[in-house]
């Protein structure tokens, strides 16, 4: 947490003094240690200042003084050297000859008398010498000025090595050790804890993120240099009981060394010189190999080999540095700044390292890791941080992209909302001229509106189940459906498409299948349309065939194999790979008058997962291609299914039977409330053959004054409402306890189905929702289901029907006009007048926006959309009665289609005056 600034005056000033005093303690501390006298007394009364005069005693009992020399000439391995010399006098009680063993074996005498062996020969698992160690002797008073002999042997380069000795109490040795060698064990333990540390925090991460962190193998290159320094360290004798082990060890750490470090680097490098990488990882690889096989064959021991070790971690220093300095030259090294900061801190720590091997030629030991510990502890410190800045970044940019992901959701459901809501208008008014009209030719035209109106809504599903699927939000919807109806209705949506192109269409399906199954029908459809429409797409000769079959998997269940058989142009193996990506069309240039989004084969292979089915792929380019659809389905009615076209017609005729019942209930009132004025127009007109007592709300406010007032028996809701939502409305009406219609049933009305809308509106407190487009079918089972029995009458809509034509040419009243049959019109809208006004409305509106687009369209010559737009006008003039311009409209519609431009072109002027007139009645008409 950020420190509060808005803190009392007094705790701002104890906040600076508390911060003051700490420095203050730290600079006090160190300070004193360093410039106050020296108060310690274990360490100068316990220790001997004795510097001892070795004498090398030769085989034959000859004598040669050593003087200044650190080891003796001339000697060969294996061969024991006896030193001698004399202990100083006054020698107390308790003193220890403390004796640095460099790889020799060690035995003591005082006076010709044994006192004392090391030799680990028996305790060590392999190798041929004993490992350095400080050899400690007990002395006494007797002891004092007496002669000390001591006779070494090693079988390395080492043997004939002076005893470097130490004489005082073991305390004082010890301490004098931690003087000396304290601060550097001291940065070894603390690399050997923080790499660990590192190792522990990756295998977290990786668990937290699911995914590995390179900082894995650095943690572990810190590890085994830790290992090296510290198994070699001066107090290992105190600590393992196994020392000669240990110092195997150190070789063996060494050795591995290089590995992480290099796979470390080339991750942090991109790879951009593995080949290098990869020859530095090989070497070190077969030097450790072969420096073990010679060790453990007691060939050449590890000692002996040490430059071909220290040859692997030069190969590796030289590869890492080569490629960084390549990296800084190519600007590569940005992206690991951090890192590489940490490696020119390695690479000057290494050179100090070297110089100071030779420059303290007598320190050597002292010296060792004093410069490397620090900044391997730096390296790995770099590399944290920017482990944690990586992680940082990413998370800011998984926000980010998530973000943007949901906003682009957001905006799609919105977008798809605000499209689907003008086309469900389309839809439902369509449904409503199909259902009560008479017209052959209207039929024609309402039909030919709900194909291009369920085309549209059909590509924004398309979208928006992208955005489902995306986003983990599509649910299957199972019920019992008809295999035969759904196979028939696949071809006949196909069978024109397929027609137009010349291709024949097959249909082959056993006679044994099951009359009906249980499954999302409407998914199923979707995943077929998807692979029927590719094949009439891509193919432009031949055939189309739909073949299915089925396999029983238990007496209950089938897995259903759709196979979908083209001639057409095929797909190449490579590309067969990318075929279900989102968004991936192939071949675009030669497919580009090919309408498509890409988006299909995705969303067919995603909702054929979600059915816990499959989607494979078989193709010969230019020859055609076979896509197989499979899925297990629930057996409802096993009967076989016989002839597809006989089984199709009796389906038809059970629904149809369904579907002609209805229902009247003119007691009951429903109160719809929707911010559209449009969807009021179409769910009143849906549902006046109920005629049930309708009332209208276009706001939430609207509907709590209305609600305060009277009881419904139901409310029709739609969620989606400026300033007050649907759910706000409802949750604000059921909280006010004076409003009768707290039990009131309220339906939710969306656009948006998704997987769990059904749960989410019923946690709001409605009792149901309805999905638009609202069909009276849908909308008449959603309100039976609810309102009271004893209101309900069920009745055959045929002889409500017939009511509706007679009442129709009683109140024929209106007299026609010139330009606009307003009684036809009116008949048009269900004889409806209030309707027809508002499809006045909407006409006007949108002739205005015609006549811009007309006049705009002759202008660039653009006759596709000419068309499209004349023929709108000749079905909506129609409509509202406008016989005779409808009919100028076709011919204009012709015309475009035909290509005569030059009818067009002179007629154009006329039929937007007659055009501009019939806008000006209209407007006219509705003013009054
Ligand atoms: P699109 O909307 O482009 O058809 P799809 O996802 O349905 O998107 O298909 C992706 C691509 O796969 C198409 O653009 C087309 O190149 C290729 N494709 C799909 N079906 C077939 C087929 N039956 N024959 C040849 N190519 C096909």
């Amino acid at each position: 947490m950020l420190t509060n600034k808005n803190a009392p005056t007094f705790i701002k000033i104890t906040k600076i003094a508390f911060r003051f005093i700490t420095y203050a303690i730290i600079l006090l501390f160190l300070l004193g240690q360093m410039f106050l006298p020296d108060e310690r007394d274990i360490y100068s009364s316990n220790n001997i200042d004795w510097q001892p005069a070795w004498v090398q005693i030769l085989p034959d009992g000859s004598r040669v003084p050593i003087g200044d020399t650190t080891k003796v000439e001339r000697v060969k391995s294996g061969e024991t050297i006896r030193f001698e010399t004399n202990l100083p006098e006054h020698i107390t009680t308790g003193t220890c000859i403390g004796i640095q063993s460099t790889w020799q074996d060690i035995t003591v005498y005082i006076d010709g008398a044994y006192r004392y062996s090391y030799n680990t020969k028996d305790s060590r698992l392999f190798g041929t010498n004993s490992p350095t160690r400080l050899v400690m002797v007990n002395l006494d008073a007797s002891d004092s000025g007496k002669r000390i002999t001591v006779d070494t042997v090693s079988h390395s380069t080492y043997n004939g090595t002076v005893p470097d000795t130490i004489l005082g109490s073991q305390t004082g040795i010890w301490v004098e050790r931690v003087n000396r060698y304290g601060a550097a064990t001291l940065l070894e333990i603390c690399m050997l804890l923080f790499s660990i540390i590192c190792i522990v925090l990756c295998g977290v991460l990786r668990f937290y993120f699911k995914e590995k962190f390179v900082l894995n193998y650095l943690a572990w290159g810190v590890f085994f240099c830790a290992v090296w320094l510290f198994s070699g360290s001066e107090f290992r004798q105190l600590i393992f009981p196994n020392v000669s082990l240990l110092s195997n060890l150190t070789f063996i750490a060494l050795l591995s060394i290089p590995i992480p470090f290099l796979i470390y680097m080339n991750e942090m490098q991109n790879s951009r010189y593995s080949t290098l990488y990869t020859c530095g990882m090989g070497y070190t690889i077969v030097v450790a190999v072969g420096v073990n096989v010679l060790q453990f064959t007691d060939t050449r021991s590890y000692l002996e080999t040490l430059p071909l070790n220290h040859s692997t971690i030069l190969v590796a220093i030289a590869i890492i540095t080569f490629s960084t300095l390549m990296d800084i030259k190519k600007r590569h090294v940005r992206k690991y700044l951090l890192v590489a900061t940490g490696i020119a801190a390695i690479i000057l720590a290494g050179i100090m390292e070297m110089f100071s091997y030779y420059i303290f030629e007598d320190k050597r030991s002292l010296m060792l890791g004093v410069f490397l510990s620090p900044a391997l502890l730096f390296l790995l410190f770099m590399a944290v941080i920017k482990t944690a800045k990586d992680i940082f970044v990413a998370e800011r940019e998984k926000q980010k992209a998530l973000l943007a992901s949901k906003a682009q959701a957001q905006f799609l459901a919105n977008m798809s909302h605000e499209i689907r809501t003008p086309i469900n208008t389309i839809i439902g008014m369509n449904e409503m001229i199909l259902r009560e009209n008479t017209n052959e030719n209207t039929t024609e035209y309402a039909q030919n509106i709900q194909s291009s109106s369920k085309m549209l809504l059909g590509l924004i599903n398309d979208v928006l189940d992208f955005t489902k699927i995306e986003s983990g939000q599509l649910e299957l919807v199972e019920d019992s459906y008809y295999l035969a109806k759904l196979l028939q209705e696949e071809i006949n949506l196909l069978e024109t498409r397929a027609k137009k192109k010349n291709l024949k269409m097959y249909l082959q399906a056993p006679d044994n299948l099951p009359t009906q199954l249980y499954g999302d029908e409407l998914r199923i459809k979707q995943v077929l349309t998807n692979l029927l429409t590719n094949a009439v797409k891509y193919t432009h000769e031949g055939s189309v065939t739909l073949q299915v079959s089925g396999t029983w998997v238990e007496t209950d269940k089938i897995i259903l194999t759709f196979e979908i058989i083209d001639t057409g142009i095929g797909i190449k193996k490579d590309s067969i790979s990318k075929l279900f990506d989102s968004f991936s069309r192939l071949e675009q240039k030669k497919n580009r008058t090919i309408e498509g989004t890409g988006l299909g084969l995705n969303i067919a292979r995603h909702l054929a997962e979600l059915m816990d089915g499959t989607i494979t792929v078989e193709s010969v380019y230019g020859k055609g291609s076979t896509f197989r659809f499979s899925i297990p389905q629930k057996i409802i009615f096993n009967e076989p299914i016989g002839d597809l076209a006989e089984a199709y017609q009796n389906v038809r005729q059970k629904l149809l039977n369904r579907k002609q019942k209805s229902f009247l209930a003119p007691k009951a009132s429903v109160l719809v409330v929707d911010d559209n004025q449009m969807n009021l127009v179409v769910i009143k007109g849906l549902l006046s053959r109920t005629e049930i007592q309708m009332e209208t709300a276009t706001s939430g406010k609207e509907c709590l004054q209305l609600t305060a007032n009277k009881k419904y028996d139901i409310i029709l809701m739609d969620h989606m409402m400026p300033q007050m939502d649907g759910i706000e409305t409802l949750q604000r009406l059921k909280q006010d306890d004076t409003n009768p219609n707290q039990n009131t049933t309220v339906i939710a009305l969306t656009t948006n189905a998704i997987a769990g809308s059904r749960e989410m509106y019923l946690s709001y407190g409605f009792d149901d929702y309805l999905t638009k487009p609202l069909e009276a079918w849908k909308l008449e089972r959603g309100l039976l289901k609810y309102l009271p029995d004893e209101y309900v009458t069920i009745i055959n809509i045929e002889n409500e029907g017939e009511t509706n034509m007679n009442e129709t040419n009683t109140n024929q009243t209106e007299r026609p006009t010139d330009v606009i049959d307003r009684a036809l019109g009116i008949q048009y809208c269900g004889n409806s007048e209030k309707l027809y006004e508002r499809i006045l409305g909407t006409y006007c509106r949108q002739g205005r926006e015609y006549q811009t687009q007309l006049k705009t369209f002759v202008a660039e010559k653009d006759w596709e959309n000419y068309r499209v737009v004349v023929h709108a006008m000749k079905s909506s003039s129609l409509n509202i009665g406008a016989e005779a311009f409808s009919k100028t409209s076709l011919e204009q519609e012709m015309a475009a289609k035909e290509g005569r431009e030059d009818f067009i072109l002179e007629s154009f002027d006329t039929f937007y005056d007659n055009f501009d007139s019939l806008l000006a009645i209209v407007e006219g008409q509705l003013s009054n």
